[in-house]
């Protein structure tokens, strides 16, 4: 199916800070046909990287993440922001393009050897992406791609993970 992703993305200009365009994703997921479609993709993604775990990072990492691990048939990780999980978990600090945060992870949340995908709505400067790689290998998983709706190539977030595969659907430049 030849779908634009572009034409469903909505640009909010000043948002959450002044100077930041921000990519909103909402009416994707309004409409069935390419909320489902954007998951096909990335469930194929993750497929052919023979992921045995999806993780998702706090917040739309858990709306993008979560109906792909269904469609592959595999579990979904949270990465939570901090003192939401419950049990022991590792905790791992990263930069956003705007602020900073840390993510946290169950101890048990991946077993040694499994073989992981992030998914997310989009990839600024690669910060959160970094900070689930660390988590994910403390667990002894291995990364294995990462998966996003949205790329902003120009902040060379890619630069960052050497040797990460990365999969994307649409860039803003
Ligand atoms: P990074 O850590 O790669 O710099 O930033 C990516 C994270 O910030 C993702 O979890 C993403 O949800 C969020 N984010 C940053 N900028 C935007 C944006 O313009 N639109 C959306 N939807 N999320 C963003």
């Amino acid at each position: 199916m030849a779908i634009d992703f572009k034409e469903h993305i909505a640009s909010v200009k000043d948002f959450p800070n002044k100077g930041i365009v921000f990519r909103d994703i909402t009416p994707i997921l309004q409409d069935p046909t390419l909320y489902r479609e954007a998951t096909k993709r990335l469930a194929e993604y993750a497929k052919s990287r023979n992921a045995d775990v999806i993780v998702g990072p706090e917040a739309r990492g858990f709306i993008v993440g979560c109906p792909v691990a269904i469609e592959l048939g595999v579990g979904f990780v949270p990465a939570r922001k901090p003192h939401k999980l419950p049990r022991e978990v590792e905790r791992a600090s990263y930069d956003l393009e705007y602020g900073s945060n840390s993510l946290e992870m169950h101890k048990d949340a991946i077993k040694p050897g499994q073989r992981v995908v992030v998914c997310d709505d989009l990839m600024a400067t690669a910060g959160t992406l970094r900070a689930s790689k660390e988590l994910i290998e403390r667990l002894g998983g291995e990364l294995v791609g990462a998966a996003f709706y949205i790329e902003l190539p120009d902040l060379n977030g890619r630069d960052k993970l050497p040797g990460v595969d990365i999969f994307s659907l649409v860039q803003y430049h």
